[in-house]
């Protein structure tokens, strides 16, 4: 991993910084148990955070790349005193005292480039908000996208299990393979990864989310049988689902629309895909066409999302179109 090491280096830096400030949020969320307050000021807190110090990083280690990030600023810069408050303080937390509110804001709103052009990176500050809301699975997810091909991802991941803890990142780069590190010690080294393809189809596991809103699972309970896959889903929030298929927890993940006029984010697949793909695996829409980045800040042109650890793809693929009645 020699070519964009300048990159990877800034990335992964970056997303650690950005794990250390949301886990510090979630970590007092759970304490306090007011997730079951439905106060959902913490992970806009620990959103707007997190942007912010993956911008400041990006912007210190390469000044002239862009950066189209999910989150804005401009509520922040209106009447969200206490939430703005509290994110100047995380920010100057992790990126220490000369830290100000303007800085803050201007730092997330770096986040504001349009998705086109030859480069830029997409961020997802916190994907799977709501995971992040019940104590569970959350990713900070960072990609760089170079003529609409997706050439790095670095997703971090605080929760998922690690090394006989918690918190991996997935560090994965076009043509040059994946390697898992410690989210935490920078130090320990890393290993690679690789899929984990099932001996028959039937032994196969598939990951899917969490929430229905965002994947049909009656869908994909059918796709499953009929793939005589009888193990339980594996169902876990954000890009871990990637990460997931990638280290072999599971061999199949399936996005299955629930609405016609949803359009998947860029934010919400460029790093996961490219973990998956430099893992050996394979990622393409419910009609087995390539992801297009493209269009834009959405997936214009596809619809959901099937990953698979690559030789059984073409068979699942089949499956979901017939499930879909595409
Ligand atoms: P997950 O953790 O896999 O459920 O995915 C979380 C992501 O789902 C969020 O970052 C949202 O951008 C995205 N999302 C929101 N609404 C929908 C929807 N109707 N269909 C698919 N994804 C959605
Ligand atoms: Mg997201």
């Amino acid at each position: 991993m020699t070519e964009r090491g300048e990159e990877l280096r800034a990335a992964s830096h970056a997303v650690r910084a950005a794990a250390r400030v949301c886990a510090a949020v979630q970590r007092e969320l759970v304490q306090a148990d007011s997730y079951e307050k439905k106060d959902k000021s913490p992970v806009t807190v620990a959103d707007y955070a997190s942007q912010a110090v993956v911008c400041a990083h990006l912007e210190r280690a390469l000044p002239k790349d862009r950066i189209v990030g999910e989150e804005d600023a401009a509520e922040l810069r209106g009447e969200q005193v206490d939430v703005r408050r509290r994110v100047v303080e995380r920010v100057a937390v992790e990126l220490g005292k000369d830290v100000t509110e303007a800085r803050v804001l201007d730092w997330i709103d770096l986040g504001g480039a349009s998705a086109d052009g030859e480069r830029y990176w997409t961020l997802d500050p916190i994907d799977g908000t709501t995971g992040f809301l019940r104590g569970e699975q959350y990713a900070v997810a960072l990609a760089l996208i170079e003529r609409g091909e997706v050439v790095l991802g670095v997703l971090g991941c605080p929760n998922l299990p690690y090394a006989g803890g918690t918190g991996g990142l997935f560090v994965a780069q076009h043509g040059g393979g994946v390697k898992a590190f410690s989210l935490w010690d920078e130090k320990a080294p890393g290993v690679d990864v690789r899929v984990a393809p099932p001996a028959t189809l039937a032994e196969a596991r598939f990951c899917e989310s969490v929430e229905s809103g965002h994947s049909d699972q009656d869908q994909s309970q059918q796709i499953a049988r009929q793939l005589g896959i009888r193990s339980e889903p594996y169902r876990i929030d954000s890009q871990c689902k990637y990460a997931a298929v990638a280290r072999g927890d599971a061999s199949i993940y399936l996005r299955l629309p629930t609405r016609k006029d949803y359009r998947e984010k860029i934010w919400d697949h460029a790093a996961g895909k490219l973990v998956v793909e430099a893992a050996g695996g394979r990622v393409t829409d419910v009609d087995g066409a390539p992801l297009d980045f493209t269009h834009g800040r959405t997936l214009a042109r596809n619809a959901g999302v099937v990953a698979t650890s690559g030789a059984i793809h073409d068979a699942v693929i089949e499956a979901v179109r017939e499930a879909l009645g595409r």
